[in-house]
């Protein structure tokens, strides 16, 4: 059996495993980011792999998801919003410290060539994968191939601008889908909901220390599951700005399934139920006809990591 290893690489933290043919993961190491120093980065992916190989040494290949701007020729992380990189050659740099062929790829196409090939869009051909965590990644198969655009960075659904003049981005603009929708979003509506009506947001207070800044993404989670009005409304926000924006996609692709992934997306029907109902409304006479569904993602914290494995394997 030919082993490689995938990593995936975003704003917090290094995953990386060892993925069989089947897309089964062996084994897992996780390391944190380093912060705005891009080198530091490139030795912690360097330093996961060499773990890996180390216990598995039949690994032939590596691929590295990595959350930015992808060159052409998957050599370099030209620009990435949430990690300290600009035009950093990521493929020659990890590949000659661990000895082995190394691809790059966009985290979030990782992640949708991986539910492609294993998961959610498994025989749906005309796919999106679209990812809510620390930003929003869109992941397109086209035709049953991953499409990557004429210069390699299609599929950035996070930076489609949805308010003129709206919040500032880490990519430089204003009013970024993502701003709207993603964990520093929810957390943003979570605090500004605790902040002007505690009592209804008695429990996230409760679960945060009493304090509106002290209120993180897991809370706000967690206060839902347990019926806090304003985390469920939080999520109700995010959710309504999510629905929007799958119709929108929807009006460019027409895809045969939408599978929602990310960190964001693990509050399940917290998230998906309101994006369900905005992206109907949102799609209007198009709902009459054949339209995509709205499906979780089933490879979880993981389809990044086999998404990039199986993209090495078949380099
Ligand atoms: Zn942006």
């Amino acid at each position: 059996v030919t082993l490689t290893i995938g990593v995936d690489v975003g704003g917090t933290k290094v995953l990386g495993g060892v993925v069989t043919p089947d897309g089964e993961v062996l084994a897992i190491e996780r390391r944190v980011t380093p912060d705005d120093d891009a080198r530091q980065t490139a030795a912690v992916i360097a330093d996961v792999v060499s773990d890996l190989v180390a216990a598995h040494p039949g690994v032939e290949a590596v691929g590295v998801g990595a959350a930015g701007w992808i060159s052409a020729d998957r050599s370099s992380v030209l620009f990435a919003p949430n990690v300290a990189w600009r035009n950093e050659p990521l493929r020659d740099r990890i590949a000659e410290k661990v000895g082995l062929p190394v691809v790059v790829e966009n985290d979030a196409n990782a992640a949708a060539w991986a539910e492609y090939r294993f998961g959610a869009a498994r025989g749906v051909p005309d796919a999106l994968l679209v990812t809510v965590g620390t930003g929003i990644g869109g992941g397109i198969i086209a035709n049953g191939e991953l499409f990557r655009g004429a210069f390699g960075v299609a599929g950035e659904i996070g930076h489609v601008r949805v308010v003129p003049d709206g919040l500032p981005c880490g990519c430089g603009r204003r009013g970024c889908f993502e701003q709207y929708c993603s964990g520093p979003a929810l957390v943003r509506e979570a605090r500004a909901l605790a902040e002007a009506y505690p009592t209804r947001a008695a429990r996230l207070l409760a679960l945060a220390g009493g304090e509106v800044d002290a209120i993180q993404g897991p809370q706000v989670t967690q206060a839902a599951i347990e019926g806090d009005d304003a985390a469920v409304e939080a999520f109700a926000v995010i959710g309504r700005w999510l629905g929007q924006g799958l119709a929108d996609l929807v009006t460019i692709w027409d895809p045969g399934v939408l599978v929602l992934g990310g960190g964001v997306a693990e509050a399940g029907e917290l998230l998906l139920a309101p994006a369900r109902t905005a992206y109907t409304a949102a799609l209007g006479p198009r709902v009459e006809f054949a339209v995509a569904e709205i499906h979780g993602a089933e490879l979880g914290n993981s389809a990044g990591l086999i998404g990039a494995a199986d993209l090495a394997r078949i380099r």
